[in-house]
This record gives structure tokens, C-alpha cells and sequence, in this order.
């Protein structure tokens, strides 16, 4: 079940364009476009539920599996010295789109990332080589 005023709903029904990295049945992975790190990207279901605390258990099983698939193609594609898996839950830990999702954070030993990344726009003709790097490690 997917929502009119979502704007994670809207990439699923394409009416919002995304680098797409990633689909199946259940499932759509594409690049975050305020990249906190070259190649971040978004794992998310094709189903809205606000957060963890209220995804279906069935659809939660299906996205761990499309995470581990786009966290392994994001390492062999960027080969970065390590990979946070990282998802918010509520404003108060920087949710920001109430849509659950995964981020796939490539992660540097001395990148200085801090959990509350904030949101800066990309570039998003890197953003696009990244996409492709990645997606042909799917
Ligand atoms: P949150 O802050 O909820 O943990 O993560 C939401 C993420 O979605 C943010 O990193 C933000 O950059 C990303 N985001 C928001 N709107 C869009 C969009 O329209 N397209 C893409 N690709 N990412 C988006
Ligand atoms: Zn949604």
C-alpha cells in the first residue's frame, strides 16, 4: 500500500525521478540525493509504514535481504574502508521522510561523519556515475 503525499510513494510510482540502483518485487534502492558520503544510498519497501516500529514483519524480512544485496554491491563498487547501515525512527532521531528506509552510508576511516549528518544537496552528475558503478555490481 503506497500514499498519495509521500515523497518516497511517488518515487516508487516514478512519478519522482530517482538514480535508480536496485528494484524487485518489494523493494527499490536508488541514490540519496543530499549524500552524506559519495554513493550513499536508500533501501527502502514498496509499502508505506512510517518507521520501524510499525513495518509489517513480512515486508521488514524482505528489506533486510535488499540491503544486504545494495550493501554488497555498494563495496564492491567503492570499495570504502567500511559501511554503516543507518535507520531513523522519529524526528527526534533526524527522520526526516516517514517512509521507512535504510541508508547505505560509505563510510572512510577519517570522513568525521557524525550520526546527524544533516542534509546537503549533491552533485547530481556524480550522483548518476555512482548509480551506475553500483548497479553493476547488482
Ligand atoms: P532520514 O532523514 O529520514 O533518515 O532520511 C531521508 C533521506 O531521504 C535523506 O537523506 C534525504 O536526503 C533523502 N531524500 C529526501 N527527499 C529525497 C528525494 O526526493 N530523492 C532522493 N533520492 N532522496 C531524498
Ligand atoms: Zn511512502
Amino acid at each position: 500500500m503506497l500514499v498519495d503525499d509521500c515523497i518516497f510513494c511517488k518515487i516508487i510510482r516514478t512519478e519522482v525521478p530517482c538514480f535508480k540502483v536496485y528494484e524487485n518485487d518489494r523493494n527499490l534502492a536508488f541514490m540519496d540525493i543530499n549524500p552524506a558520503n559519495p554513493g550513499h544510498c536508500l533501501v527502502i519497501p514498496k509499502f508505506h509504514a512510517a518507521d520501524l516500529l510499525t513495518i509489517p514483519d513480512d515486508w521488514l524480512a524482505g528489506s533486510v535481504a535488499a540491503v544486504k544485496l545494495v550493501a554488497t554491491a555498494v563495496q564492491k563498487a567503492l570499495a570504502p574502508h567500511g559501511l554503516n547501515i543507518v535507520q531513523a525512527n522519529g524526528p527526534g532521531a533526524a527522520q526526516s521522510v516517514m517512509h521507512f528506509h535504510w541508508h547505505v552510508l560509505p563510510r572512510g576511516e577519517d570522513d568525521g561523519l557524525r550520526l546527524n549528518w544533516g542534509l546537503q544537496p549533491g552533485d547530481m552528475d556524480a550522483i548518476a556515475i555512482l548509480a551506475k558503478r553500483i548497479q553493476g555490481f547488482i
